[in-house]
């Protein structure tokens, strides 16, 4: 275990550093990124609540304006005795946790170098002006650094598919708490505590699943292995838009109409204008023969309401 080891915890007693003031004193700085309807502020609400539970002055701060367009959405949450500022200031992030892998790579100047804490989902979600080219072959402007390469150079870093776990579990919404599990491992609060924070921010009907997918996070680290991380994640994160060749079969196209909000980002942006909305305002293919399989659907619904299948390559 490396980012989230007892000595990285963030916590006065444990952190040379810290240990001539009191727990109180110290301003611990955590940062969550992400994109529109990941769960960004969710996290980050749970957080602040939690601190000013314990006695905290907490000062959070968010910028979420374009998040139902897949815009960037990001919260600064600032505790400590007494916190004068809502922002956090370049390199001096106690914690970094990114929902998505791009926005975690664009956040990192923001963490402290030497003891920050970098948690990070490898999920991608390509935002629709990294999608400049959109044929089947295409490439796209996403950021092409692998796994690999920034768990080698972040001293205090895990990555981890936030998202398969959480459908792996079966409540694929809750990648974010997945991710929260992990965020709670760093910081000094006892795990009941955040329990009890979580299931008053999260639907009633969803509050077993939630705790589930935060006990998945908080074993996930505990089981976190760097080295083991490095050896296999040349394959987690692949290249921006998978390719199929041309003879093979039609991708289907897989929609959630219970997820689908509506937004109508997949209908806008679909290059082959495969899609519309139904009378019910659902997303519906409507041209199956001229879909590429493409996957820009499947990478922008901000609700994980389509999965896109290729077939197999030989
Ligand atoms: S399926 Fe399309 S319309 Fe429905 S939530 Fe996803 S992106 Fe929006
Ligand atoms: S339906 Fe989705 S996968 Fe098919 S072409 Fe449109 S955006 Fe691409």
């Amino acid at each position: 275990m490396v980012a989230m080891s007892e000595s990285n915890m963030i916590n006065a007693q444990t952190d040379e550093s810290l240990k001539e003031a009191p727990l109180q004193e110290i301003t611990t700085n955590v940062l969550i990124v992400g994109v529109g309807g990941q769960g960004v502020i969710m996290l980050s609400k749970v957080l602040a609540a939690l601190c000013q539970e314990q006695g905290f002055d907490v000062k959070q701060s968010e910028v979420h304006g374009m998040a139902k367009r897949g815009g960037s959405v990001f919260s600064h949450v600032r505790f400590g005795k007494k916190v004068f500022s809502p922002t956090i200031p370049q390199g001096n992030a106690d914690i970094l946790v990114a929902l998505e892998w791009a926005e975690g790579l664009r956040w990192l100047s923001y963490l402290n170098p030497e003891k920050g804490v970098f948690i990070a989902d490898t999920q991608r979600i390509v935002p629709p002006f990294a999608c400049r080219d959109r044929r089947r072959y295409a490439t796209s402007g996403y950021v092409q650094e692998s796994v690999e390469e920034v768990i080698n150079q972040v001293p205090n870093s895990s990555a981890m598919d936030a998202v398969a776990m959480a459908k792996e579990l079966g409540v694929p919404k809750a990648a974010n708490t997945i991710l929260l599990g992990a965020l709670s491992t760093t910081l000094d609060f006892e795990v009941d505590n955040w329990k009890s924070i979580i299931a008053r921010f999260v639907p009633p009907k969803t509050v077993e699943a939630n705790l589930m997918a935060f006990d998945t996070g908080r074993e996930w680290i505990d089981n976190f292995d760097k080295q083991t991380q490095l050896e296999n994640s040349v394959t987690a994160v692949t290249s921006p838009l998978e390719i199929w060749p041309v003879e093979q079969n039609q991708a289907v196209v897989e929609i959630n109409a219970a997820w689908c909000k509506s937004c109508d980002i997949c209908v806008k942006f679909c290059p082959e204008r495969c899609l519309a909305l139904d009378s019910q305002q659902i997303a519906t293919l409507i041209k199956p023969e001229a879909c590429t399989g493409c996957r820009v659907c499947e990478r922008l619904c901000p609700d994980f309401a389509i999965n896109i299948h290729t077939p197999a390559v030989n």
